[in-house]
């Protein structure tokens, strides 16, 4: 595939280029006031507002649909920023070419779904606008590559790709854990496409956006997309993450923009490396969890059975044929040995706090 390079679609001053408005367009005044707001921000290029919201469950809101479509075109109108909206199938993109939208994103949950995709690409064959992909929600870049091949497959040549972090079962500090070896690996197999950074979606959260936002700028992305609310707090949607235009300002003014390096396989390698390790420790928690569990069941039965917690044989042989395992698997014998004897203890304590729980609930 042959990119353009985004400077080229969206007039830019240089990178990064920002993409900045609310999470939803709420009022024709809250629009307006964002819009006009955001205008005195240089590096603000384009303006965006969800149209069409997708909510996780029935009942949100669900955005203010074609009427904030006329308050888009108001914003170009009075303060020349370029407009983008979401859109999940073709009625929006219908409705969203007919006022004059600038550039169309798909989000997370429709580039799930290559049937979605595909119907979009169909509904833009012969249409010469920007088109901004999302990743999906779940780490899968071939299917992230997948939804942009089906947009360049239907003539669309001005794309680009935003990364805005995906959906973890475990519970992390981030909405969205980055992983960012993903972009980097999507820059290595897609060469030229440009990538955007949303720090919103990915942390979720106010203070996580300039230093999610740094970090993409130092592994190369080509712009970010910020949300930006006058009243963040009062905002509909996203309001946890949403920042005022002037907090965006000194975001921006924070960021340090360094040289690219061209070393992305240095990075892509160093990330994933990062990413196993995080996932591994998860895994060590979780084990250990249960590890616990088990020696709390373990108590209870002892007690029921009158029989003392510490079996001083079975500690024994437990240890021997534990160290003998690690040591054959490389590991560090003392490491194991004092990990091994800090596990135990743990297991001993909780097992005395089931008994002791248990003769005082007897008291009672
Ligand atoms: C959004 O940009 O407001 C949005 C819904 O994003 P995503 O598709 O990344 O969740
Ligand atoms: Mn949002």
């Amino acid at each position: 595939m042959d990119f353009q390079s985004i400077y080229t679609w969206i007039p830019s001053g240089g990178r990064p280029l920002v993409i900045a408005g609310p999470c939803s367009a709420e009022s024709e005044t809250q629009v307006m006031q964002t819009a006009h707001a955001l205008k005195e921000i240089p590096r603000v290029k384009v303006f965006r507002a969800g149209i069409w919201k997708p909510r996780t469950r029935p009942g949100s809101f669900e955005g203010v649909g074609i009427a904030g479509l006329s308050w888009l075109m108001r914003v170009k109108k009075e303060t020349g920023l370029l407009t983008t909206v979401e859109v999940a199938n073709p009625q929006h993109v219908e409705q969203a070419l007919a006022h004059g939208i600038d550039i169309l994103w798909i989000g997370a949950r429709t580039v799930v779904n290559p049937f979605s995709v595909q119907e979009l690409a169909e509904s833009l064959s012969g249409v010469d606008i920007p088109v901004m992909v999302k990743n999906p929600l779940n780490p899968d870049i071939a299917l992230w590559i997948g939804a942009i091949e089906r947009f360049y497959k239907n003539g669309i040549t001005k794309l680009a790709a935003i990364h805005r972090g995906f959906y973890q079962f475990e519970k992390t500090s981030y909405r969205n854990p980055p992983q960012w070896e993903i972009p980097i690996e999507l820059k290595r197999r897609l060469p030229g496409i440009p990538v955007l950074c949303d720090p919103s979606h990915i942390g979720g959260r106010r203070n996580t956006i300039l230093p999610i936002s740094q970090q993409a700028l130092d592994l190369e992305v080509d712009g970010l997309m910020i949300e930006t609310h006058p009243e963040p707090d009062k905002a509909w949607s996203d309001a946890a993450q949403q920042i005022t235009p002037e907090s965006l300002k000194e975001i921006l003014d924070a960021l340090v923009i360094r040289e690219t390096s061209g070393n992305l396989e240095f990075e892509r390698n160093l990330e994933e490396l990062r990413h196993e390790v995080d996932l591994i420790d998860y895994e060590l928690i979780r084990l250990l969890a249960r590890r616990m569990g088990i020696a709390e069941e373990m108590g209870r039965y002892k007690y029921a059975h009158n029989i003392t917690i510490l079996q001083l044989q079975r500690w024994k042989e437990l240890f021997a044929d534990r160290i003998k395992k690690g040591s054959k698997a490389g590991l560090d014998i003392k490491f194991l040995a004092a990990l091994l004897q800090l596990v135990h203890e743990q297991s001993i304590q909780i097992q005395t706090n089931v008994m002791s729980g248990d003769k005082e609930e007897i008291k009672e």
